[in-house]
């Protein structure tokens, strides 16, 4: 098993550096699949104000899962998943779509698409963030996320999610 991450915005370090940490500590060799975040702007250009799990997070999903399918397939993998659809703020079948349609284009490449919110895994997700002291971000991980945030806890009249390097 290998552990591949990408995310497109900087704040996210801070989750890869938790990753990492978390995959040295139980010997699961961690790979860093990042990719261009030019790339990702330009993809998902005239989809700035789409409100999240709509087609902005289709087409950063199918970047993650794009990337990851031509890893397994460089490297020999027949199968590749993500944990990614395990958060209530995903759209599970989106994760999976995604994840499919990455897998169709190399030949013999499978996508798992299991649900890894049952028998318990969304309390054992939980329990593992608190117990690892997980870093938690208050957005999804881009910039749109991060303005839609900080936009409803002003609503509300929260303090906003500040940003940093
Ligand atoms: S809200 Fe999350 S999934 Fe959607 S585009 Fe931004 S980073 Fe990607």
């Amino acid at each position: 098993m290998r552990l591949a991450l990408g995310k497109s915005w900087k704040p996210c370090w801070s989750r890869k550096e938790e990753i990492k940490r978390f995959a040295e500590k139980y010997n699961v060799p961690f790979v860093d699949a990042d990719y261009d975040m030019e790339k990702w702007f330009e993809r998902t250009e005239g989809m700035e104000f789409d409100r999240e799990r709509g087609r902005r997070c289709t087409v950063c999903f199918d970047m993650r899962f794009e990337r990851t399918a031509l890893y397994a397939y460089e490297n020999g993998f027949k199968v590749f998943t993500s944990s990614m659809g395990i958060s209530r703020w995903k759209n599970f079948i989106k994760v999976n779509d995604s994840g499919i349609r990455a897998a169709q284009r190399y030949p013999s490449l499978i996508y798992w698409a299991y649900n890894w919110r049952k028998k318990g895994g969304s309390q054992r997700m939980i329990e593992i963030a608190k117990r690892e002291r997980f870093y938690q971000q208050e957005y999804c991980g881009c910039a749109h996320s991060l303005r839609d945030t900080n936009q409803r806890r002003k609503e509300q009249g929260r303090e906003m999610v500040k940003f940093f390097f």
